[in-house]
């Protein structure tokens, strides 16, 4: 096989791996790529913005009622004329909040005053609140606060059962002429939020969560576990801004090498932020497998198509080489295979002092077996002696067609008499042999000339004196065996 087939070979294998590998790499790549990203999709523009306006919907009424009341409160004409009117007669303002707090069923009302400082409250007036006091900061906080905002919100879990959630709201209470007089507002217990902040994050494994304004956790379920503010969660910390600067987002983050998405909403009543969280889901771990699964199947068919490309051309190439060095009609070898044996052959006899002989064979009178008998009868005697000359040799010897209806062959290790025995052996089977030929039968005779490798002698110069051989055994009558000596 020549060298530059096998290399020819090796190039075309390697270059159909390449294409085979590349090309299911990248059909695969993108499927997944297109699979994630709708998923991704789903997630982002679907599934959490969902989430997140069911529960809105949902703790709105709850989020509002207290500062419905709150409200309420404030701009009641017998709150602001009581606390005009020099704050008289105390237990007025008490039944009042008492009443507040009986029909709203909040767990806490109360009053303060601005000008006298008095908390007022369903059950009396508790103190007075001091601005040196740390626990009534808040008062004084409201009371600065801009303008344009009216109340605060507070939400605490209730002191007396921590299940719960109490929404405290402050509301700034005003004269007619519009003069900060006090504050005013209800506590009143939401425990809807927090059941929904659960069942989310139970049944669908959504984290939901409140954040302020600054980024501070306000408000999230009893498996909470995270940090108290945005700006100190891992991965959250760089889209803390982005979030409280836009009244809704869809973000994704990387956490512990898992996609979370994130949505987030303004609650506006609360100047808080909704946040509702999803971690990197089943399908999406599915995704991943069948993507390893594609890539490992599709390694498997390279492989096939390998295996498969490997043994048609090698097949292939083999029936080349063999058309390449055989004669089409007999299947001998042709001349130029021949000559590489017969060179080879020399040199080997040559090095090993052994004896190399060649017999050169020429069908008698062909032409009349042509004439007689047609072209294709002719085709079937040439075979025909091919075949015989093969039976006569050995496994090693060479048959080749030197000419149409002529043959060479080479014989290693057979001397000049040994060659003549066969030469003989060969002669006397042909001429012995009938060639049924529908119903005639035919036979032909062969004239052979034989000859032995001389020291020194080049292949031509032996191949010129077998033809000799030859010539004389045609000149001598034909059917016989010359040697050359
Ligand atoms: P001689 O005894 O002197 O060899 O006489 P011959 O008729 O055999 O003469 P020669 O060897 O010169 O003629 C060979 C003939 O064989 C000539 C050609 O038409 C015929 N021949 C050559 N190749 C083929 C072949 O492949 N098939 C057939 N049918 N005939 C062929
Ligand atoms: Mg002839
Ligand atoms: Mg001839």
């Amino acid at each position: 096989m020549g060298n530059t087939a096998w290399n020819d070979k090796k190039k075309f294998v390697w270059i159909l791996s390449i294409l085979l590998l590349s090309a299911f790499l990248l059909t695969s790549s993108i499927s997944y790529r297109v699979a994630h990203d709708s998923l991704s999709e789903q997630i982002e523009e679907n599934t959490l913005p969902l989430t997140s306006d069911n529960i809105y919907s949902e703790i709105q009424q709850d989020l509002l009622r207290p500062i419905f009341i709150s409200s309420l409160m404030a701009q009641d004409t017998f709150v602001r004329d009581w606390t005009l009117d020099e704050e008289q007669d105390p237990e007025k303002l008490i039944r009042y909040l008492r009443e507040i707090q009986g029909k709203y069923d909040t767990v806490t009302s109360f009053f303060i005053s601005e000008k006298s400082r008095n908390y007022y409250h369903s059950t009396g007036i508790l103190k007075q609140i001091q601005d040196t006091e740390p626990d009534d900061a808040w008062y004084f906080r409201v009371r600065s606060l801009p303008e344009s905002e009216l109340y605060e919100i507070n939400i605490d879990p209730d002191s007396a059962d921590s299940s719960r959630t109490v929404v405290y709201v402050n509301y700034k209470v005003f004269d007619f002429e519009g003069n900060f007089i006090g504050v005013t507002g209800v506590g009143l217990a939401v425990d809807k939020v927090k059941k929904l902040v659960e069942l989310y994050q139970k049944r669908y494994n959504r984290h939901v969560f409140f954040v302020d304004r600054e980024g501070k956790v306000t408000l999230n379920g009893g498996s909470f576990n995270g940090s108290q503010t945005l700006q100190d969660t891992p991965g959250l910390d760089k889209l803390a801004t982005r979030i409280l600067t836009s009244p809704s987002a869809s973000l994704s983050y990387v956490r512990d090498g898992k996609t979370v998405y994130i949505n987030s909403r303004l609650v506006p009543e609360f100047k808080w932020y909704l946040i509702v969280e999803q971690e990197e889901v089943e399908s999406e771990r599915k995704l991943l497998t069948t993507f390893w699964g594609n890539l490992l199947i599709s390694f498997l068919v390279t492989i096939g198509i390998l295996i498969i490309a490997n043994l048609t051309l090698g097949r292939y190439q083999r029936k080349l080489e063999h058309m390449a060095s055989t004669d089409k009609l007999t299947g001998a070898a042709n001349r130029q295979v021949f000559e590489e044996y017969f060179e080879k052959a020399l040199i080997e006899a040559s090095e090993n002092q052994t004896s190399v002989s060649i017999v050169l064979l020429d069908i008698d009178n062909f032409k009349r077996v042509n004439d007689n008998y047609g072209h294709s009868i002719g085709d079937l005697v040439i075979k025909t002696v091919t075949n015989i000359l093969r039976n006569q040799l050995r496994e090693h010897d060479i048959v080749c067609r030197w000419g149409g209806e002529e043959f060479l062959l080479l014989l290693p290790n057979i001397d000049l008499s040994h060659g003549a025995d066969i030469a003989e052996r060969i002669r006397d089977t042909i001429a012995k042999r009938k060639i049924r030929v529908n119903e005639h039968e035919l036979n032909v005779t062969v004239s052979i000339g034989v000859a032995e490798y001389l020291p020194n002698e080049t292949p031509a110069e032996m191949i010129n004196r077998v033809d000799i051989a030859l010539y004389q055994a045609k000149e001598y009558g034909r059917d016989r065996v010359v040697l050359s000596q």
